[in-house]
């Protein structure tokens, strides 16, 4: 999965068992080619590692922070500044045919998948997930499958206006939900490093840094009402940083959906799955192409 921070790589075996879990820091803001480059490498680790464990790689997901059409080609990302892209041509190109099949799909689809899947809440027919990074997207789950839109696009809520007077967002507008509620309106650079400073100084009381989480749970809770206004979900799951920020985040979000939603039924709950929902949702997407005799096995 690639996001902006972090990317992360999972390995899942045919019966679903994870065999290799990877996380490193990712620079946002390189030129698309590097970024394209650094993603192969990464690719060539992972499937060097599999063949070592006399494995062979059936298929690849890459997750993206963006617009992801129906052909797999990367939109926009705003957080990325990747625009117009046929990343899993490229992709294949750089790693000069490997073999598999890549599939591009956009991070907070996947999640959702990997939520339904295999996540708390697992079974759901109605959850929308948000991802908690730099950027806020939903992936989102209705009377029991996911919901994509005409082209593929669905889930932008985090370039839902809150604020005309808001902060800049990356997509070039203002006062976006995730300029205001993203983990990116509480920290400078995302990384695991700093949002566990903010943990610690939250669990030890710190006045100023509670304040600045609530500020953003609240706001989050602005997001969360349309959700609930406009989709009806039984749950909504909040994934990546929140999960760790929930004990403080979760109580501010709860006052201001419970105050803008017109039906408040709606559970709000932290990810079970960590940062690795979305690396996760493009397994499951590999295992339902094996399934499906799409993929050899
Ligand atoms: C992007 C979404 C993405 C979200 C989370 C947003 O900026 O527009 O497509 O899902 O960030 O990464
Ligand atoms: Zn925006």
């Amino acid at each position: 999965e690639i996001n902006v921070g972090y990317v992360s790589a999972v390995a899942v075996g045919l019966g679903g068992e994870r065999l290799l879990s990877w996380r490193r820091a990712f620079e946002a803001g390189q030129h698309v080619g590097e970024g394209i480059a650094a993603v192969a490498a990464i690719i060539r680790r992972v499937v060097a590692r599999m063949a070592k464990q006399n494995r062979q790689v059936l298929g690849l997901t890459v997750a993206v922070p963006g617009l992801i059409d129906a052909q797999g080609a990367v939109r926009l990302a705003p957080n990325l500044g990747w625009r117009d892209l046929d990343l899993g041509g490229d992709l294949a190109k750089a790693l000069r045919d490997p073999g598999f099949p890549i599939q591009v799909d956009n991070d907070a689809n996947l999640a959702a998948l990997a939520e339904q899947r295999f996540g708390e809440h697992a079974g759901a027919t109605d959850l929308v997930y948000l991802t908690g990074e730099i950027g806020v997207g939903a992936g989102v789950i209705m009377d029991g499958a996911l919901r994509r839109g005409a082209l593929g696009f669905s889930g932008e809520i985090g370039h839902i206006q809150l604020d005309a007077s808001g902060p800049a967002c990356r997509c070039g507008r203002v006062g976006c939900l995730e300029a205001m509620a993203g983990i990116g309106a509480l920290l400078d650079t995302v990384s695991g490093a700093e949002v566990e400073e903010i943990e610690r100084l939250a669990g030890a009381g710190d006045a100023a840094t509670i304040a600045r989480i609530e500020s953003v749970g609240s706001n989050l809770g602005k997001g969360v009402a349309i959700v609930a206004n406009l989709l009806n979900p039984s749950v909504v799951v909040l994934g990546g940083f929140y999960v760790p920020l929930a004990p403080w985040l979760l109580p501010a979000l709860e006052t201001e959906l419970r105050a803008r939603a017109i039906a408040p039924e709606v559970t709000v709950v932290a990810s079970s799955l960590g940062l690795d929902a979305a690396a996760l949702g493009g397994a499951a997407r590999v295992l339902d192409s094996v399934d499906s005799g799409r993929l050899p096995s």
